[in-house]
């Protein structure tokens, strides 16, 4: 069972899946569109999207690399953010990451390794696929929380 006593006011929440569902729209691979921002104390200090890693061909302009149903092209929204600190210095130790997509299994290992507390997320991953992963999921220190009812992507924020 996720504690929710940590969970942070809706108006914030909003702010960060907008933020997250804005880098999900420059995603390289058409397959998904998946955003992500990594946050602490209400400062975003990372942000990614799924695409190529930088400098490679991404599948906008090459197609997609396709092996056992999956295009491997892309790092993922979350590794991409992660990524961006581990190349700028911010330390992502006990933060919140905000994701338009539950992460995958391969994105929550590194979540949780490199310390990141919560996941606050909105669709989830493969459903059909939960019976499997649901335990270690849940054995991880790192929560993940579901945004039950995604907040509005516009109008005033309460
Ligand atoms: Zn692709
Ligand atoms: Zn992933």
């Amino acid at each position: 069972m996720i504690a929710k006593e940590t969970v942070i006011s809706h108006k914030w929440q909003k702010r960060f899946i907008d933020l997250a569902r804005f880098w999900a729209q420059f995603m390289t691979c058409d397959r998904a569109h998946v955003g992500a921002v990594i946050v602490r104390d209400k400062r975003v200090i990372a942000s990614g999207y799924g695409g190529a890693p930088s400098g490679s061909h991404t599948c906008d302009q090459v197609g997609h690399a396709i092996f056992k149903g999956h295009c491997v092209r892309t790092v993922h929204a979350e590794m991409n953010a992660i990524a961006q600190a581990a190349r700028f210095g911010p330390s992502v130790d006990g933060c919140d990451i905000y994701c338009t997509l539950m992460p995958c299994w391969n994105c929550a290992k590194m979540i949780s390794a490199v310390g990141i507390a919560r996941v606050y997320y909105e669709d989830v991953y493969h459903p059909e696929e939960w019976d499997f992963y649901k335990p270690l999921y849940e054995n991880l220190k790192t929560l993940f929380i579901r945004l039950e009812s995604p907040p509005e992507t516009t109008g005033a924020a309460k």
